[in-house]
């Protein structure tokens, strides 16, 4: 074939390619040329997956008559007239092609009135031939009505799934949209039927209240705000506590300067930030908001605009990541804040049981708890109270100004102990002590190996490890905090289990894996009976220590039942 330059309708729909994927994709540019427009509602209208139509009516500025046929041709826009508004440009769209992409691959009307206008504009998009207007009945605003999505492009309309899975992919777009203007008023129905209804969320409550709609009333509950500024870079918004991660990245939602985007620095900073937190495997979940001169961020680097690139990617990634980190050290046991919310686990329920005369008590409070627990001492500084005894040799129960807190003792010593071993890798305080007798111990050499890699770390905090013989290491010295373990079974335990992950991980996790590893052999174990004065000490371990609230598997460490769902379970006060 000799070379030819293409018919612009086929430029169109090649372009239409790159944007148009499904019908989510019409909404998701539809809703963004709306909030543009300055709308203050949205409605969308949804049939048959928007296989059928998608209309989309806002009351935005709307579109001058004269400008009509403008908005449908390509390479038009109103929101940039030159490359260094690139460098600044806030709003969603800039590439005008959205419109004419749109109604290259579909039957798209555009019916719009300007504020000051007599009446509305109707035109229908005519592939290639100049679109006539006339007028129509309108409010203020603008409609754009796409029927018959793909109905000139087989092989796209083969791809579409059913109609309940594209009403899906809309309703997640919106969403995403929704979470960055609370102030916009926006519906969704699907043949008829309301899918969506998000008021204007003008103050926080009813931010929160939009915010639990779209991300479910439990991530509400165990969110953290976020609002943290330096350096030109601001970042806001809601993230939940480790023990609420998820089993996939479904719930991560990231703004650059109200923009949703997928962005994989910023994913990947945030997870860093829950590092030490988060169970394996799980995803944490988040809606932040990253705020920065936008020159100092290109988002012309993708066709949909979702990835971008940033001038300073090491810094965001730092901040962000650092950011995220502190706000999750700072999980721990505290008076008021929201302890774990135990509300949905102690559903009021009377399970059945025979009462046996041989029945004895699975444990005997020590009477002493009564002289140790000032019994109703609103004591702010100690918010997990005073041990009453330990239940089943796996959790103490304690007496706190507001009710029972239950704590799974070997999560939390191991929690307690992580963080102290964090410290000494840091530097501080490592106290070593040297062994009276010298522990020698078999090991593979694939083991031995091991430890040598490790040696460094392993000195820093405070111990001494040497090679033997081809498969026998002897360890001379311990950190103090350790010295009372059983060590050579800890340190065999430990290189046996940095031995499973050593392909897994990525190296970054690396660092803090024998630490984690060393915690956990050395943590108390459960079924060790436990003195009400060790209780104690834990407990107050524990309110000192970063990020208590978690062991570093992300699993809660403690609960509290307070003395008011207590009396809810009890049916008092009714
Ligand atoms: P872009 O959004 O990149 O400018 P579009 O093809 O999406 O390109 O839209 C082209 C132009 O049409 C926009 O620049 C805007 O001026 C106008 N426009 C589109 N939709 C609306 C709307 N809902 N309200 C007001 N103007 C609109
Ligand atoms: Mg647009």
């Amino acid at each position: 074939m000799p070379i030819r330059v293409l018919e612009p309708e086929l430029i169109s729909q090649i372009a239409a390619g790159e944007v148009i994927e499904r019908p989510a994709s019409v909404i998701k540019e539809l809703v963004e040329n709306a909030l543009d427009a300055g709308a203050r509602r949205i409605d969308i209208e949804v049939e048959k997956g928007g296989a059928a139509l998608c209309r989309v009516r806002d009351d935005g500025s709307g579109i001058a008559a004269e400008e009509l046929p403008l908005a449908l041709a390509r390479h038009a826009t109103s929101k940039i007239s030159a490359l260094d508004d690139l460098e600044h440009v806030v709003s969603f769209g800039f590439r005008g092609e959205a419109l004419p992409s749109i109604a290259s691959v579909s039957r798209l009307e555009l019916i719009s009135r300007t504020g000051d206008a007599a009446h509305g504009w109707r035109v229908v998009a005519s592939n290639g031939a100049e679109a006539k207007r006339v007028p129509a009945p309108h409010p203020p605003g603008t409609t754009v009505e796409v029927r018959d999505l793909f109905f000139n492009v087989p092989a796209r309309r083969k791809f579409l799934r059913s109609d309940t899975t594209e009403v899906q992919h809309i309703a997640r777009h919106v969403e995403r949209l929704a979470l960055s203007r609370f102030d916009v008023a926006i519906h969704l129905t699907h043949n008829q039927r309301r899918v969506l209804a998000l008021p204007a969320a003008p103050d926080a409550a009813s931010r929160e209240q939009r915010l639990a709609q779209v991300c479910g009333s439990e991530f509400l509950d165990s969110a953290l705000r976020i609002e943290h500024e330096t350096a030109g870079l601001r970042l806001s918004g809601w993230i939940a506590q480790p023990t609420f991660a998820r089993a996939q990245p479904d719930l991560q939602f990231w703004f650059i300067n109200g923009r949703p985007v997928r962005d994989r620095l910023l994913v990947s900073a945030a997870r860093l930030g829950y590092r030490d937190v988060l169970f394996h495997g799980r995803h944490p979940a988040y809606v932040l908001y990253l705020e920065l001169d936008p020159a100092r961020v290109d988002v012309n680097a993708h066709p949909t605009k979702q990835e971008v690139r940033f001038r300073d990617a090491r810094l965001v990634h730092d901040f962000v990541h650092r950011t995220l980190a502190t706000v999750l050290s700072e999980t721990r046991p505290q008076a008021h804040a929201h302890a774990p919310a135990p509300t949905r686990m102690f559903e009021p329920r009377q399970i059945g049981f025979a009462l046996r005369d041989t029945a004895a008590p699975t444990y005997v409070a020590d009477t002493t708890a009564a002289a140790i627990a000032p019994t109703s001492s609103p004591d702010e500084h100690f918010p997990l109270g005073f041990a009453l005894g330990q239940l089943h040799g796996i959790y103490i129960l304690a007496q706190a100004a507001d009710g029972l807190i239950v704590v799974d003792m070997h999560a939390a010593h191991e929690r307690v102990m992580y963080e102290r071993l964090k410290l000494l890798a840091g530097g501080e305080g490592a106290q070593p002590q040297l062994l009276l007798v010298p522990n020698v111990i078999s090991v593979s050499a694939a083991e031995v190996e091991r430890a040598a890699t490790q040696r460094e770390q392993f000195n820093r905090l405070g111990f001494d490890i040497d090679q033997l013989g081809a498969q026998q290491l002897i360890i001379r010295q311990v950190p103090a905090l350790l010295a009372r373990t059983d060590v050579g079974a800890m340190i065999r335990d430990v290189l046996a289990e940095l031995g499973e992950n050593e392909q897994s991980l990525h190296i970054q996790d690396r660092g803090n894996e024998l630490l984690a590893s060393l915690a956990c052999r050395s943590a108390m174990r459960a079924h060790r009976t436990m003195t009400l004065a060790e209780m104690n000490a834990l407990l107050r371990e524990m309110e000192r220590t970063e990020r208590a609230d978690q062991c570093n598997h992300g699993r809660p460490t403690w609960m509290r039942l307070g003395l008011a769902e207590l009396d809810r379970l009890f049916l008092r006060g009714r």
